[in-house]
């Protein structure tokens, strides 16, 4: 049967993750990402369902309760967790599925599952990554303060990636992305899963 391959990716806030891959599931319909729930207060212009399901500490204490996340962390104070049913569901459909989550999410993924393929993200300088935030306009001042001052701390965690990609020109930043996940389908593993007819044909 046809499993599709788990990605997580991960960056500091700010550093254009949920952007590249917003383009990048565009792009390529095989490609999903995963709905987190979260305890953070939805921000202007996010939806309940699309986002994020936001949901209260006592729907996301229940949750745990039920093992029903794959992994979950605690980021800026507020908690995040990956619905273990929805990734398990969808990767036996055939798609590659994305996590877009935080360090330690990622390090969780990794152990459970090591053959997940690791994406870090980075901004071309710090003051990028300030401007950015700032740009974005979602998050007010105290809020963008912690992110900044944990950011150095989270773009240390680049070191367990297996990919590095830098976010300075949005279209190159997205075209490295792309080719991470076009050069995993021609793994030879993954295309005698996508074409073993083809291949028992040509040694007939
Ligand atoms: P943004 O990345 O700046 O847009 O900020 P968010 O509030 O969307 O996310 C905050 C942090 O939580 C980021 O580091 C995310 O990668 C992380 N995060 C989001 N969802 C999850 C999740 O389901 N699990 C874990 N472990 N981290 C998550
Ligand atoms: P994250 O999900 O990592 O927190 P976002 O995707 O929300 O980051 O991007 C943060 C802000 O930076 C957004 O306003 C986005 O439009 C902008 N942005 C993303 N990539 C680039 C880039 N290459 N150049 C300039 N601005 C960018
Ligand atoms: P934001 O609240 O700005 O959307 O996200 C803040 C951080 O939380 C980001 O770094 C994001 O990747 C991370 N995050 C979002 N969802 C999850 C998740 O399900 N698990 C983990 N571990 N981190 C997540």
């Amino acid at each position: 049967m046809t499993t599709g391959k788990l990605y997580t990716i991960s960056a500091p806030s700010g550093a254009g993750k949920t952007s590249l891959v917003k383009a990048l599931i565009e792009a390529d319909n095989n490609i999903c990402v995963s709905v987190s729930h979260t305890t953070r207060r939805i921000r202007p212009g996010e939806q309940d369902g699309v986002n994020y399901h936001f949901c209260d500490h006592a729907a996301f204490e229940a949750m745990l309760a039920q093992h029903a996340f794959l992994e979950h962390a605690e980021v800026f104070g507020n908690h995040y967790g990956t619905s273990k049913h929805w990734v398990q569901e969808t990767l036996a459909q055939g798609k590659d599925v994305i996590l877009e989550i935080d360090w330690q999410g990622a390090q969780q993924i990794s152990q459970l599952m090591p053959e997940t393929v690791s994406v870090f993200i980075l901004p071309p300088s710090q003051q990028a990554l300030r401007e950015r935030l700032t740009q974005r306009g979602q998050d007010d001042s105290s809020v963008i303060e912690r992110r900044m001052s944990e950011a150095v701390s989270e773009m240390s965690h680049y070191a367990e990636a297996d990919f590095l990609v830098i976010n300075d020109n949005f279209q190159t930043a997205l075209d490295d992305l792309k080719a991470i996940f076009r050069c995993h389908r021609l793994s030879r593993e993954q295309q005698q899963r996508l074409h073993p007819q083809l291949l028992q044909q040509l040694l007939g």
